[in-house]
């Protein structure tokens, strides 16, 4: 069926355009151009047309190679050999002679008029061309510029140093061996680069690291840089020049140039090695002045450098939304790894937060694994809970600090009062009230001054809370219980104990799936990064109510004050300070 839909397509594309005055014609297989651009392209064709075309400046001809699923594939339009020659370089022509007409991911074919559509594409390839020819849109040389400048390179390396606004110096290490099929690394830090390695089992290895210079420049054209002469012409500011030529005279034998510039809200990294200069004569070695050292070698190439980015900005920026939170640097204290504790982490570090400290005094049992982050690989060596979430961490996101500490946390703040003092914001996931009650009571004592976040879930999946409590004004979390202890704004009726014993143990366990864990994650991320981002004056409580429904269908009964709400809700509500609260209410008579 699909054949016959094709075929017929195809013939009617044909029809069209000769109507509107193209003169088309089927390439043989054997044709020059049709076996030059069959080496070069992915996507199995079906036909490939020749088309020559008149534009307002000359005459070009085109081959368009129309793909086997064509419509639902965009046909690709090159230039003839003899029209690449004359022409290349120009904007949108890449090496192979194709003209980018626009972004596959972003267009879709009109399949109800294909002619039409092929047509339009043919009017854009055609217009690219000739404004290329008549450098009317030299500006999008920058606009793709990585484009342009990685199309030729040689040297490619992975690089995990992030691009700032001053000049410094970078090193390029050599790996034990390859890591996404490169063996060198550039890094502003030894440190952090062996830190980065190690989940990956690679070592630094070889002699020692090349000494690269970073240059924050402007803008230029890709094709501007290509000899050592055309150095000068695209550095004007003082300052790099003259770290330029201090970094020349060291008497290096590599002569490593990373520079970036910055370019719609993203940097461009880019790199070039210049050859080593032979002695110049007149001048001592570490004397030379970048303009004389450069006119000795005018003519001589450069050799481009094309950097895998692997950086914290490259990659977060890709997902977009949490660039801030990646920009700010944020660190966070995760108390308790258990089941909420542990999936957290791992939904922060994805929005790009790469730095916490984890303190949990459990070790990972099989019985946690359906409700954990973590599995049976880490449970089955009885692996402590806050390595077996650090593990998983630094694997997914090399470089990612973790300070971990396997002991209980009251213990913790005893030996070290100041232990989460250096984080932005602490999140207490324990699912124990007295321990909480404990830390909330250290905050109003000023004994922190991070912003505090408690989190837990209710049985069966009803819901969950995220009480954030201000250090200065509102409520505390002891404000928001009653005289008897239960929670104001408990989701299900607090009359009822959902507390499970296992059998022949001491411990009890709420009982609630790993799905409504996962669900209140994404929620509590969430809440946690605008938080981050921008915190209330005073304590709020963010209550997610889950499947309220469900709930009730099993008997159980909701707190009146939710019996109106629709499920998968998030309520926001100012916690204020109550009287008879012990923290925060009468803070004199128990200080
Ligand atoms: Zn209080």
């Amino acid at each position: 069926m699909l054949d016959v839909f094709y075929s017929k397509v195809l013939q009617i594309t044909k029809e069209y355009l000769k109507e509107h005055g193209y003169n088309l014609e089927n390439c043989e297989k054997n044709d020059k151009e049709v076996i030059r651009i069959t080496e070069k392209m992915q996507v199995p064709c079906r036909e490939f047309w020749k088309l020559r075309v008149t534009g307002i400046l000359r005459e070009i001809t085109l081959i368009l190679a129309i793909p086997n699923t064509f419509p639902d594939v965009f046909p690709k339009i090159y230039l003839s050999e003899k029209d690449f020659k004359k022409n290349y370089p120009i904007p949108h022509l890449d090496k192979n002679a194709l003209i980018c007409t626009r972004d596959p991911a972003v267009a879709v074919l009109n399949d109800a008029k294909p002619g039409k559509a092929v047509k339009e594409l043919i009017e854009i390839a055609v217009k690219i061309v000739e404004s290329g020819i008549a450098k009317e849109n030299e500006a999008d040389y920058i606009e793709e510029f990585l484009a342009y400048w990685n199309e030729n390179v040689v040297n490619a390396i992975l690089n995990i140093f992030a691009p700032k606004n001053e000049v410094c110096y970078l090193q390029i290490f050599k790996l034990s061996k390859k890591i996404f099929g490169y063996d060198y690394v550039l890094t502003d830090s030894k440190a952090y680069l062996e830190e980065w390695l190690k989940p990956l089992a690679v070592t630094i290895t070889g002699d020692e690291a090349i000494k690269a210079l970073y240059l924050p420049i402007k803008a230029f054209l890709p094709y501007a840089l290509n000899t050592d002469n055309d150095l000068l012409k695209i550095v004007e500011d003082k300052n790099i020049i003259n770290s330029i030529t201090n970094y020349f005279n060291q008497n290096r034998s590599n002569c490593t140039l990373i520079a970036s510039f910055f370019l719609n809200g993203e940097n461009i990294l880019f790199g070039w090695k210049h050859r080593q200069w032979k002695r110049i004569k007149g001048f001592r070695q570490n004397h030379i002045p970048l303009k004389i050292r450069l006119s000795c070698s005018k003519e001589e190439p450069i050799e481009k450098i094309s950097l895998i980015r692997l950086d914290k900005e490259r990659i977060f920026r890709r997902g977009g939304l949490m660039s801030t939170l990646v920009e700010k640097d944020v660190s966070i204290a995760v108390l308790g790894c258990g089941s909420l504790g542990s999936f957290l982490t791992m939904s922060l570090a994805r929005c790009g937060i790469s730095k916490f400290l984890l303190v949990d005094k459990e070790c990972l049992l099989p019985e946690n694994t359906p409700r954990h982050l973590c599995g049976f690989l880490e449970a089955s060596c009885n692996m402590r809970k806050v390595e077996a979430v650090k593990k998983r961490i630094t694997e997914h996101f090399p470089g990612t600090k973790c300070n971990v500490f396997h002991t209980d946390i009251l213990e913790l703040l005893e030996k070290d009062e100041k232990v989460l003092n250096s984080c932005d914001m602490v999140i207490v996931a324990l699912g124990n009230r007295s321990v909480e009650r404990r830390i909330n009571y250290l905050l109003k004592r000023n004994l922190f001054n991070s912003s505090l976040l408690f989190l837990w879930v209710e049985p069966l999946g009803v819901g969950g809370h995220i009480l954030y409590v201000n250090p200065k004004n509102g409520g505390c979390y002891d404000c928001s219980f009653d005289q008897e202890g239960n929670f104001i704004y408990s989701i299900f009726d607090t009359s009822e104990s959902f507390h499970k014993r296992e059998s022949g143990c001491q411990s009890t366990f709420l009982p609630y799936s790993s799905l409504t864990v996962e669900q209140f994650v994404l929620v509590a991320s969430k809440v946690t990064s605008s938080l981050l981002d921008d915190s209330p004056n005073s304590s709020t409580l963010f209550t997610w109510l889950g499947d309220l429904e469900e709930f009730e269908k099993s008997g159980h009964k909701l707190n009146p004050v939710y019996d109106a709400q629709l499920p998968y809700r998030i309520i926001k509500k100012e916690i204020m300070k109550r009287d008879y609260c012990n923290t925060c209410g009468n803070l004199k008579t128990l200080a």
